[in-house]
Protein backbone atom coordinates (compact mmCIF):
# COMPACT_ATOMS: atom_id res chain seq x y z
CA UNK A 1 0.00 0.00 0.00
CA UNK A 2 1.25 3.13 -0.86
CA UNK A 3 1.22 6.00 1.61
CA UNK A 4 -1.41 8.72 0.76
CA UNK A 5 0.00 12.22 1.87
CA UNK A 6 -3.53 15.10 1.69
CA UNK A 7 -2.76 18.69 1.60
CA UNK A 8 -4.78 21.45 -0.26
CA UNK A 9 -2.53 22.57 -3.18
CA UNK A 10 0.16 20.55 -4.19
CA UNK A 11 2.66 22.36 -5.97
CA UNK A 12 4.21 19.58 -8.83
CA UNK A 13 7.79 21.70 -9.52
CA UNK A 14 10.44 23.31 -7.30
CA UNK A 15 11.74 25.70 -9.95
CA UNK A 16 11.34 29.25 -9.55
CA UNK A 17 7.55 29.20 -11.40
CA UNK A 18 6.50 26.85 -8.51
CA UNK A 19 8.38 27.92 -5.31
CA UNK A 20 7.45 31.50 -6.28
CA UNK A 21 3.78 30.72 -6.32
CA UNK A 22 4.22 28.23 -3.55
CA UNK A 23 5.74 31.41 -1.23
CA UNK A 24 2.93 33.70 -2.39
CA UNK A 25 0.14 30.51 -1.97
CA UNK A 26 1.42 30.28 1.56
CA UNK A 27 2.15 33.78 2.46
CA UNK A 28 -2.29 34.24 1.76
CA UNK A 29 -2.14 30.98 4.54
CA UNK A 30 -3.36 27.89 1.97
CA UNK A 31 -1.61 24.78 3.09
CA UNK A 32 0.98 23.76 0.67
CA UNK A 33 3.06 21.08 -1.10
CA UNK A 34 5.97 21.16 -3.65
CA UNK A 35 6.71 18.13 -5.29
CA UNK A 36 9.74 17.69 -7.31
CA UNK A 37 12.50 14.96 -7.01
CA UNK A 38 15.44 17.79 -7.25
CA UNK A 39 14.50 20.20 -4.94
CA UNK A 40 17.77 21.69 -4.26
CA UNK A 41 19.20 21.85 -7.90
CA UNK A 42 16.80 25.33 -8.16
CA UNK A 43 15.69 24.41 -11.47
CA UNK A 44 16.35 25.77 -14.88
CA UNK A 45 17.09 29.48 -13.05
CA UNK A 46 19.68 28.12 -11.31
CA UNK A 47 21.95 28.12 -14.69
CA UNK A 48 19.79 30.80 -16.34
CA UNK A 49 21.51 34.50 -17.39
CA UNK A 50 20.24 35.23 -14.16
CA UNK A 51 18.68 38.92 -16.08
CA UNK A 52 15.34 40.24 -14.81
CA UNK A 53 14.98 41.07 -18.27
CA UNK A 54 11.68 43.56 -18.02
CA UNK A 55 12.75 45.03 -21.62
CA UNK A 56 12.29 41.68 -23.31
CA UNK A 57 9.14 42.48 -25.05
CA UNK A 58 10.18 40.44 -28.28
CA UNK A 59 8.68 37.11 -28.46
CA UNK A 60 11.36 34.68 -29.87
CA UNK A 61 9.24 33.94 -32.94
CA UNK A 62 9.23 37.48 -35.14
CA UNK A 63 9.30 38.34 -38.94
CA UNK A 64 12.77 39.17 -38.94
CA UNK A 65 13.81 35.72 -37.10
CA UNK A 66 11.45 33.86 -39.65
CA UNK A 67 13.15 35.44 -42.77
CA UNK A 68 16.43 34.52 -41.80
CA UNK A 69 15.64 30.62 -40.19
CA UNK A 70 17.20 28.79 -42.96
CA UNK A 71 20.32 30.43 -42.73
CA UNK A 72 19.93 30.71 -39.27
CA UNK A 73 19.84 26.70 -38.65
CA UNK A 74 22.20 25.75 -41.36
CA UNK A 75 24.85 27.71 -40.50
CA UNK A 76 27.93 26.41 -38.41
CA UNK A 77 28.28 30.05 -36.94
CA UNK A 78 24.83 30.48 -35.48
CA UNK A 79 23.10 30.86 -31.83
CA UNK A 80 20.66 28.77 -33.03
CA UNK A 81 20.62 24.82 -34.14
CA UNK A 82 18.53 22.09 -34.07
CA UNK A 83 19.25 18.61 -33.65
CA UNK A 84 18.64 16.17 -37.17
CA UNK A 85 17.02 12.96 -34.71
CA UNK A 86 14.99 15.32 -33.71
CA UNK A 87 13.42 17.09 -36.74
CA UNK A 88 10.35 15.07 -37.13
CA UNK A 89 8.93 14.68 -33.51
CA UNK A 90 9.62 19.12 -33.61
CA UNK A 91 8.37 19.71 -36.99
CA UNK A 92 4.55 20.59 -35.31
CA UNK A 93 6.28 22.98 -32.83
CA UNK A 94 8.28 24.43 -35.58
CA UNK A 95 5.12 24.95 -37.89
CA UNK A 96 3.42 26.59 -34.82
CA UNK A 97 6.07 28.37 -34.31
CA UNK A 98 6.43 29.75 -37.95
CA UNK A 99 2.67 30.56 -37.44
CA UNK A 100 3.45 32.75 -34.51
CA UNK A 101 6.47 34.41 -36.18
CA UNK A 102 4.38 36.22 -38.95
CA UNK A 103 3.71 40.09 -38.22
CA UNK A 104 -0.10 39.94 -36.66
CA UNK A 105 0.52 37.25 -34.43
CA UNK A 106 4.01 38.70 -33.78
CA UNK A 107 2.35 42.06 -32.89
CA UNK A 108 -0.20 40.05 -30.20
CA UNK A 109 2.11 38.20 -28.74
CA UNK A 110 4.38 40.93 -27.82
CA UNK A 111 1.22 42.33 -26.12
CA UNK A 112 0.62 39.71 -24.28
CA UNK A 113 4.50 39.51 -23.40
CA UNK A 114 4.51 43.49 -22.57
CA UNK A 115 1.81 42.90 -20.27
CA UNK A 116 2.96 40.81 -17.63
CA UNK A 117 6.23 42.51 -17.98
CA UNK A 118 4.68 45.44 -16.66
CA UNK A 119 4.44 43.87 -13.58
CA UNK A 120 8.06 42.77 -12.91
CA UNK A 121 9.76 46.11 -11.28
CA UNK A 122 7.17 45.92 -8.55
CA UNK A 123 6.72 41.89 -8.34
CA UNK A 124 10.78 41.39 -8.40
CA UNK A 125 11.25 44.15 -5.72
CA UNK A 126 8.36 42.28 -2.82
CA UNK A 127 9.38 39.36 -3.54
CA UNK A 128 13.32 40.00 -2.72
CA UNK A 129 12.47 42.17 0.17
CA UNK A 130 9.76 39.55 1.87
CA UNK A 131 12.37 36.74 1.06
CA UNK A 132 15.61 38.67 1.78
CA UNK A 133 17.29 37.96 -0.61
CA UNK A 134 17.78 42.06 -2.11
CA UNK A 135 21.24 41.49 -1.74
CA UNK A 136 21.29 39.48 -4.48
CA UNK A 137 19.80 41.90 -6.99
CA UNK A 138 22.66 44.75 -8.80
CA UNK A 139 20.52 47.42 -10.23
CA UNK A 140 23.00 48.29 -13.25
CA UNK A 141 20.92 47.83 -16.33
CA UNK A 142 22.08 45.54 -19.33
CA UNK A 143 23.55 46.16 -22.84
CA UNK A 144 22.49 44.69 -26.27
CA UNK A 145 25.42 45.14 -28.73
CA UNK A 146 26.13 45.57 -31.77
CA UNK A 147 29.09 44.56 -34.31
CA UNK A 148 28.10 46.65 -37.00
CA UNK A 149 26.11 49.85 -38.26
CA UNK A 150 24.30 47.48 -40.25
CA UNK A 151 23.42 44.91 -37.59
CA UNK A 152 22.71 47.82 -35.67
CA UNK A 153 19.94 49.46 -37.96
CA UNK A 154 18.15 45.71 -38.53
CA UNK A 155 17.35 45.96 -34.77
CA UNK A 156 15.28 49.08 -35.80
CA UNK A 157 12.08 46.92 -35.52
CA UNK A 158 12.72 46.13 -32.28
CA UNK A 159 13.77 49.26 -30.64
CA UNK A 160 10.41 50.78 -32.18
CA UNK A 161 8.25 47.88 -31.05
CA UNK A 162 9.73 48.39 -27.84
CA UNK A 163 9.21 51.97 -27.86
CA UNK A 164 5.66 51.36 -28.32
CA UNK A 165 5.61 49.76 -25.06
CA UNK A 166 7.30 52.61 -23.43
CA UNK A 167 10.31 50.54 -22.59
CA UNK A 168 13.16 52.38 -21.32
CA UNK A 169 16.30 52.12 -23.32
CA UNK A 170 19.15 54.09 -24.85
CA UNK A 171 20.75 54.10 -28.24
CA UNK A 172 24.25 54.39 -27.25
CA UNK A 173 27.34 55.36 -29.70
CA UNK A 174 30.55 53.06 -29.51
CA UNK A 175 32.16 55.75 -27.30
CA UNK A 176 29.05 55.78 -24.92
CA UNK A 177 29.14 51.80 -24.73
CA UNK A 178 32.97 51.87 -24.08
CA UNK A 179 32.35 54.26 -21.21
CA UNK A 180 30.29 52.29 -19.48
CA UNK A 181 32.02 49.07 -20.13
CA UNK A 182 35.69 49.78 -20.66
CA UNK A 183 36.98 46.34 -20.79
CA UNK A 184 34.72 45.69 -23.94
CA UNK A 185 36.63 45.14 -27.20
CA UNK A 186 34.94 48.21 -29.46
CA UNK A 187 31.67 47.10 -31.12
CA UNK A 188 30.99 49.47 -34.25
CA UNK A 189 27.42 49.32 -34.08
CA UNK A 190 27.19 50.85 -30.42
CA UNK A 191 24.72 49.78 -28.24
CA UNK A 192 20.98 49.39 -26.67
CA UNK A 193 21.13 50.22 -23.16
CA UNK A 194 17.97 49.10 -20.60
CA UNK A 195 18.63 50.84 -17.32
CA UNK A 196 15.88 49.39 -15.67
CA UNK A 197 17.04 46.14 -16.29
CA UNK A 198 18.79 43.79 -13.24
CA UNK A 199 20.66 40.99 -13.00
CA UNK A 200 21.19 38.41 -9.83
CA UNK A 201 25.11 37.73 -8.74
CA UNK A 202 24.17 34.42 -7.69
CA UNK A 203 21.06 32.84 -9.47
CA UNK A 204 21.58 29.68 -7.39
CA UNK A 205 21.60 31.10 -4.69
CA UNK A 206 18.61 32.88 -5.04
CA UNK A 207 17.10 30.07 -5.41
CA UNK A 208 18.52 28.61 -2.04
CA UNK A 209 16.91 31.35 -0.17
CA UNK A 210 13.31 31.07 -2.26
CA UNK A 211 13.23 27.70 -1.04
CA UNK A 212 14.32 28.20 2.42
CA UNK A 213 11.74 31.32 2.91
CA UNK A 214 9.35 29.26 1.46
CA UNK A 215 10.02 26.66 4.40
CA UNK A 216 10.06 28.77 6.77
CA UNK A 217 6.05 29.89 5.61
CA UNK A 218 5.43 26.20 6.48
CA UNK A 219 5.27 24.72 3.16
CA UNK A 220 5.72 21.07 3.36
CA UNK A 221 8.30 19.50 0.50
CA UNK A 222 7.88 15.80 -1.25
CA UNK A 223 11.26 14.55 -2.85
CA UNK A 224 9.55 12.78 -5.65
CA UNK A 225 8.45 12.97 -9.42
CA UNK A 226 5.00 13.45 -10.21
CA UNK A 227 4.38 10.23 -12.52
CA UNK A 228 0.22 10.67 -13.06
CA UNK A 229 -2.54 12.80 -12.15
CA UNK A 230 -5.90 11.76 -11.49
CA UNK A 231 -9.57 13.61 -10.93
CA UNK A 232 -10.95 11.38 -8.27
CA UNK A 233 -14.64 12.59 -6.30
CA UNK A 234 -12.48 13.84 -3.06
CA UNK A 235 -10.15 15.54 -5.08
CA UNK A 236 -6.71 15.52 -7.48
CA UNK A 237 -4.86 12.69 -6.97
CA UNK A 238 -1.25 12.83 -7.91
CA UNK A 239 0.97 9.58 -7.91
CA UNK A 240 4.62 10.15 -7.15
CA UNK A 241 6.07 6.15 -7.22
CA UNK A 242 5.92 5.16 -3.68
CA UNK A 243 3.66 7.90 -2.22
CA UNK A 244 0.28 9.46 -3.30
CA UNK A 245 -0.76 12.85 -3.22
CA UNK A 246 -4.20 14.00 -2.66
CA UNK A 247 -5.37 17.73 -3.03
CA UNK A 248 -8.24 20.22 -3.22
CA UNK A 249 -5.75 22.51 -5.90
CA UNK A 250 -2.73 21.04 -8.15
CA UNK A 251 -0.29 23.37 -10.01
CA UNK A 252 1.73 22.32 -12.74
CA UNK A 253 4.70 23.91 -12.76
CA UNK A 254 7.38 21.50 -13.70
CA UNK A 255 8.82 23.44 -16.10
CA UNK A 256 9.87 22.00 -19.54
CA UNK A 257 8.46 18.69 -18.48
CA UNK A 258 4.58 19.37 -17.71
CA UNK A 259 3.57 18.59 -21.70
CA UNK A 260 2.78 15.04 -20.04
CA UNK A 261 0.93 16.13 -16.67
CA UNK A 262 -1.48 18.88 -18.62
CA UNK A 263 -2.17 15.75 -21.42
CA UNK A 264 -3.37 13.61 -17.96
CA UNK A 265 -5.26 16.58 -17.01
CA UNK A 266 -7.11 16.78 -20.12
CA UNK A 267 -5.39 19.65 -22.37
CA UNK A 268 -2.89 18.77 -25.26
CA UNK A 269 -0.42 21.57 -24.86
CA UNK A 270 2.42 22.43 -27.84
CA UNK A 271 5.22 22.85 -25.21
CA UNK A 272 8.68 21.66 -26.05
CA UNK A 273 12.09 22.87 -25.20
CA UNK A 274 14.81 25.51 -26.32
CA UNK A 275 18.00 24.41 -25.27
CA UNK A 276 20.04 26.45 -23.75
CA UNK A 277 24.06 26.32 -22.04
CA UNK A 278 26.59 27.93 -19.98
CA UNK A 279 30.13 27.98 -19.68
CA UNK A 280 31.69 29.76 -16.73
CA UNK A 281 35.03 31.01 -15.74
CA UNK A 282 36.19 31.54 -11.97
CA UNK A 283 37.84 34.89 -11.57
CA UNK A 284 37.97 37.17 -8.52
CA UNK A 285 36.91 40.44 -10.11
CA UNK A 286 34.62 39.99 -13.79
CA UNK A 287 35.23 42.35 -16.54
CA UNK A 288 32.27 43.51 -16.63
CA UNK A 289 29.77 45.67 -14.30
CA UNK A 290 26.10 44.61 -15.82
CA UNK A 291 25.06 41.58 -17.98
CA UNK A 292 25.91 42.33 -21.81
CA UNK A 293 24.38 40.55 -25.02
CA UNK A 294 26.64 40.29 -28.19
CA UNK A 295 23.62 40.15 -30.56
CA UNK A 296 24.90 38.11 -33.25
CA UNK A 297 25.84 35.55 -30.85
CA UNK A 298 22.85 34.92 -28.98
CA UNK A 299 24.01 34.97 -25.82
CA UNK A 300 24.95 36.78 -22.43
CA UNK A 301 27.93 37.62 -20.50
CA UNK A 302 27.16 37.95 -16.80
CA UNK A 303 29.35 39.22 -14.30
CA UNK A 304 28.25 36.81 -10.85
CA UNK A 305 29.88 36.16 -7.99
CA UNK A 306 33.22 34.93 -8.40
CA UNK A 307 33.01 33.79 -11.99
CA UNK A 308 32.10 35.73 -15.45
CA UNK A 309 29.29 33.78 -17.20
CA UNK A 310 28.71 33.24 -20.87
CA UNK A 311 25.07 31.95 -21.43
CA UNK A 312 22.48 31.00 -23.62
CA UNK A 313 21.74 30.00 -27.28
CA UNK A 314 19.09 27.87 -28.42
CA UNK A 315 19.40 24.12 -29.41
CA UNK A 316 16.01 22.51 -30.56
CA UNK A 317 16.44 18.73 -29.41
CA UNK A 318 14.28 18.07 -26.77
CA UNK A 319 14.57 16.61 -23.35
CA UNK A 320 16.65 13.79 -23.17
CA UNK A 321 19.89 14.20 -25.49
CA UNK A 322 23.23 14.53 -23.76
CA UNK A 323 24.53 18.08 -23.95
CA UNK A 324 26.24 19.23 -27.20
CA UNK A 325 29.81 19.62 -27.32
CA UNK A 326 29.89 21.83 -30.38
CA UNK A 327 27.20 23.96 -28.66
CA UNK A 328 29.59 24.41 -25.64
CA UNK A 329 32.28 24.95 -27.60
CA UNK A 330 30.37 27.69 -29.75
CA UNK A 331 29.84 29.40 -26.44
CA UNK A 332 33.21 29.25 -25.36
CA UNK A 333 34.84 30.45 -28.26
CA UNK A 334 32.51 33.65 -28.65
CA UNK A 335 32.93 34.25 -25.09
CA UNK A 336 36.86 34.24 -25.91
CA UNK A 337 36.06 36.38 -28.56
CA UNK A 338 35.02 39.14 -26.38
CA UNK A 339 37.70 38.88 -24.12
CA UNK A 340 40.77 36.56 -25.38
CA UNK A 341 42.30 36.24 -22.16
CA UNK A 342 39.88 33.72 -20.47
CA UNK A 343 40.92 29.85 -20.29
CA UNK A 344 39.25 27.37 -20.09
CA UNK A 345 35.54 26.87 -18.61
CA UNK A 346 35.62 26.31 -14.91
CA UNK A 347 32.24 24.25 -15.60
CA UNK A 348 29.57 24.34 -18.42
CA UNK A 349 25.66 23.40 -17.97
CA UNK A 350 22.93 22.40 -20.30
CA UNK A 351 19.35 23.59 -19.40
CA UNK A 352 15.97 22.86 -20.65
CA UNK A 353 13.44 26.42 -21.56
CA UNK A 354 10.28 25.36 -21.72
CA UNK A 355 8.83 27.21 -24.55
CA UNK A 356 5.68 27.71 -26.19
CA UNK A 357 5.61 28.13 -30.12
CA UNK A 358 4.37 32.02 -29.28
CA UNK A 359 6.83 32.71 -26.11
CA UNK A 360 3.79 33.24 -24.42
CA UNK A 361 3.76 31.52 -21.01
CA UNK A 362 0.52 29.24 -19.87
CA UNK A 363 -1.01 30.21 -16.96
CA UNK A 364 -4.51 29.50 -16.71
CA UNK A 365 -7.12 26.57 -15.08
CA UNK A 366 -7.07 23.22 -17.23
CA UNK A 367 -9.86 23.23 -19.51
CA UNK A 368 -11.42 20.20 -17.23
CA UNK A 369 -11.33 22.55 -14.70
CA UNK A 370 -9.72 24.96 -12.01
CA UNK A 371 -8.68 22.13 -9.68
CA UNK A 372 -5.62 21.96 -11.90
CA UNK A 373 -3.73 24.70 -12.93
CA UNK A 374 -1.16 25.45 -15.30
CA UNK A 375 1.90 27.41 -14.92
CA UNK A 376 5.05 26.72 -17.22
CA UNK A 377 6.06 27.28 -20.90
CA UNK A 378 8.02 30.32 -19.48
CA UNK A 379 10.64 29.81 -22.79
CA UNK A 380 13.11 32.53 -22.04
CA UNK A 381 11.44 34.87 -19.03
CA UNK A 382 10.64 32.46 -16.49
CA UNK A 383 12.78 33.79 -13.77
CA UNK A 384 12.13 37.39 -14.65
CA UNK A 385 8.45 36.69 -14.95
CA UNK A 386 8.19 34.07 -11.75
CA UNK A 387 6.20 37.13 -9.30
CA UNK A 388 3.95 37.93 -12.16
CA UNK A 389 3.46 33.79 -12.29
CA UNK A 390 2.77 33.78 -8.41
CA UNK A 391 0.40 36.14 -8.64
CA UNK A 392 -1.61 34.90 -11.48
CA UNK A 393 -1.40 31.50 -9.79
CA UNK A 394 -2.95 33.08 -6.48
CA UNK A 395 -5.85 34.94 -8.30
CA UNK A 396 -6.60 31.93 -9.97
CA UNK A 397 -6.99 29.54 -7.23
CA UNK A 398 -8.86 32.70 -5.45
CA UNK A 399 -10.76 32.90 -8.33
CA UNK A 400 -9.84 36.68 -7.97
CA UNK A 401 -10.19 38.70 -11.20
CA UNK A 402 -6.39 40.28 -12.90
CA UNK A 403 -5.31 37.37 -14.81
CA UNK A 404 -3.07 38.99 -17.58
C1 LIG B 1 20.82 29.31 -20.90
C2 LIG B 1 19.57 29.91 -20.29
C3 LIG B 1 19.56 31.25 -19.93
C4 LIG B 1 18.40 31.82 -19.38
N1 LIG B 1 18.44 33.12 -18.96
C5 LIG B 1 17.33 33.68 -18.44
C6 LIG B 1 17.35 35.02 -17.95
O1 LIG B 1 18.38 35.69 -17.97
N2 LIG B 1 16.20 35.56 -17.46
C7 LIG B 1 15.03 34.84 -17.41
O2 LIG B 1 14.01 35.37 -16.99
N3 LIG B 1 14.99 33.55 -17.82
C8 LIG B 1 16.10 32.96 -18.33
N4 LIG B 1 16.07 31.66 -18.76
C9 LIG B 1 14.79 30.94 -18.72
C10 LIG B 1 14.47 30.48 -17.32
O3 LIG B 1 15.60 29.85 -16.75
C11 LIG B 1 13.29 29.50 -17.35
O4 LIG B 1 12.22 30.07 -18.07
C12 LIG B 1 12.80 29.23 -15.92
O5 LIG B 1 13.86 28.76 -15.13
C13 LIG B 1 11.66 28.23 -15.92
O6 LIG B 1 11.30 28.04 -14.57
P1 LIG B 1 10.23 26.95 -14.17
O7 LIG B 1 10.17 26.96 -12.69
O8 LIG B 1 8.98 27.20 -14.92
O9 LIG B 1 10.85 25.59 -14.71
P2 LIG B 1 12.18 24.85 -14.20
O10 LIG B 1 13.14 25.82 -13.64
O11 LIG B 1 12.65 24.03 -15.34
O12 LIG B 1 11.68 23.96 -13.01
C14 LIG B 1 10.89 22.84 -13.21
C15 LIG B 1 11.02 21.96 -11.99
O13 LIG B 1 10.11 20.85 -12.14
C16 LIG B 1 10.75 19.67 -11.71
N5 LIG B 1 10.08 18.54 -12.35
C17 LIG B 1 10.20 18.09 -13.63
N6 LIG B 1 9.42 17.04 -13.83
C18 LIG B 1 8.77 16.80 -12.66
C19 LIG B 1 7.81 15.85 -12.23
N7 LIG B 1 7.36 14.91 -13.05
N8 LIG B 1 7.38 15.89 -10.95
C20 LIG B 1 7.82 16.83 -10.09
N9 LIG B 1 8.72 17.78 -10.45
C21 LIG B 1 9.18 17.76 -11.72
C22 LIG B 1 12.20 19.85 -12.08
O14 LIG B 1 13.05 19.04 -11.26
C23 LIG B 1 12.41 21.35 -11.82
O15 LIG B 1 12.88 21.61 -10.53
C24 LIG B 1 17.22 31.04 -19.26
C25 LIG B 1 17.23 29.68 -19.61
C26 LIG B 1 18.40 29.12 -20.11
C27 LIG B 1 18.41 27.65 -20.47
Amino acid sequence: MSEVLTTEIAVIGGGVSGLASAFRLASEGREILVIDPDLDAGGTSFGSAGTIADYAVMPVGTPALLRNLPSLLLSRDSPLSIRKAALFSLAPWMARFAWHSLPGNCRRNADRIARMLSEVPTGWANLLMEIGAEDLMRNRGCLYLYSTRSAFDRAGGEIAVRNHFQVPQELLSQEETAALEPALPPFEGGSVYFPNASHLSDPGALMGRLKAATESKGVAFLHAAARALERTSDGVMVSCGSSKVRAKTVVIAAGAHSKVLARQAGDRVPLDTERGYHVEFDMDTPPLSRPVCPTANGFYLIPMAGRLRAAGTVELGGLTAPPSAKRLTFLEERARAVFPSLGAPDRTWLGFRPSMPDSVPVIRASKGGNDIIFAFGHGHLGLTLAPVTARMVSDLIAKRKGVA
